[in-house]
């Protein structure tokens, strides 16, 4: 068989290149072997906003103007919703919390996102003598229904591999790539935090976050916003909320600990008061980088593999423009941008 490209991995980071790939009218192959879930686990949700400090997320208009119509136009193709607008409530703790909402959502960044008002809470079920901020033009990608839906399209054109790949059958020669039956001119790979066994790639500076999320059934808490405070809750639909996420730089397994469960339910306890039932928890490891950028861009010693990874915590407004960067950069030679370009850490061992 003979490719342009063979992708490794099927998160989002994949899943982009495959789109940008297919759109490009290149031929491809995916690999995926489920050994990580960070993309299947993920809240899904895009917002420009960071709601600790209320400033903008780095480069998240310009990458929100991409992702937007890009999933739209995926939904388009797999006749599948994914796309979910939904407002974030942002729950204020102190009349100085209120203050400095004010004082950003005056700014031109946040003028379609931030509205400048308070909202007053009405839910006796839930803890906010604040009230909250309202973002609004945010909403979530349900990952499971598009890398499901994604997945089994790929499957129906032969263009997908449910295995492991394994990086010592991979033989790279000066005018193509083989690996097994199949010949192909590039290779990208998209592993997240899989990437730690790829032996081209693997001193990338990583400082991945493992990360745990509930899912909970609380019938009578009855909101239709995702609420954003020390922890996010987001509806699911019938009575089931996600609720998350924790924070981890030391376990890099993914087990759900009691650990995280408990700071998780803590945390819940103190927004709201209905009783609910915990009937889900799942974790994941959010591939981050030291300097928090993504890493795109081709291998120092053998350009005709490359990476995508290291998008962090915003692997759904990241991965869009990513996958297109990289396929101009390596089909057009168009130059990337030097804070996403692999070449930054040129001078680390190894790669
Ligand atoms: C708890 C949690 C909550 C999050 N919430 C959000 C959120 O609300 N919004 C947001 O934008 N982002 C969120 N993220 C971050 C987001 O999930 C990541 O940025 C994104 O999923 C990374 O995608 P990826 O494709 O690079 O990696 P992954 O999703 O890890 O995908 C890599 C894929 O490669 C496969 N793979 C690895 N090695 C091999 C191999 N040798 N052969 C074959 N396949 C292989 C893996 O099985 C995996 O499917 C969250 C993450 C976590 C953990």
């Amino acid at each position: 068989m003979h490719v342009d490209y063979i992708i490794v991995g099927l998160g989002l980071a994949g899943l982009a290149f495959a789109e940008v790939l297919e759109n490009s009218q290149k031929s491809f192959v995916v690999f995926e072997d489920n050994s990580q879930n960070s993309s299947l686990v993920a809240g899904g949700v895009y917002n420009p906003v960071i709601l600790k400090r209320f400033t903008p997320v780095w480069d998240a208009l310009d990458q929100l103007k991409i992702a937007i119509p890009f999933y739209k136009s995926i939904e388009e193709k797999l006749a599948t919703q994914f796309d979910f607008p939904i407002d974030v409530y942002r729950i204020f703790t102190s009349v100085e919390e209120q203050n400095n909402w004010f004082a950003a959502s005056d700014k031109p960044f946040f003028v379609n996102y931030m509205q400048p008002k308070i909202i007053i809470n009405s839910n006796v079920y839930i803890n906010a003598p604040f009230g909250f901020g309202k973002i609004s033009n945010t909403g979530k990608i349900d990952t499971k229904i598009l890398l499901a839906s994604y997945k089994n399209y790929l499957d129906n054109k032969n263009k997908f591999f449910n295995e492991r790949f394994e990086y010592e059958l991979l033989n790279v020669e000066k005018e193509s790539i083989t690996y097994k039956n199949i010949t192909a001119k590039q290779l990208v790979f998209c592993e997240g935090y899989g990437v730690v066994k790829n032996p081209y790639f693997k001193n990338i500076p990583l400082k991945e976050a493992k990360g745990e999320l509930l899912t909970i059934h609380a019938p009578g808490l009855h909101i239709d916003f995702i609420i954003k405070s020390s922890i996010f809750i987001m509806p699911l639909g019938n009575d089931y909320y996600k609720i998350g996420a924790t924070f981890n730089w030391r376990d890099k397994t993914l087990i759900p600990t009691d650990e995280a469960k408990e700071e998780l339910l803590t945390k819940l306890d103190r927004i709201i008061t209905v009783p609910y039932k915990v009937v889900e928890h799942l974790a994941g490891i959010r591939p981050t980088v030291k300097d928090r950028r993504p890493i795109v861009g081709r291998h120092t010693q053998h350009s005709r593999l490359s990476i995508l990874n290291g998008l962090g915590t915003r692997g759904v407004m990241l991965a869009p423009k990513m996958a297109k960067q990289l396929l101009n950069h390596l089909e057009s030679g168009v130059a990337l941008d030097n804070t996403i370009d692999i070449k930054r850490f040129e001078r680390s061992k190894g790669n």
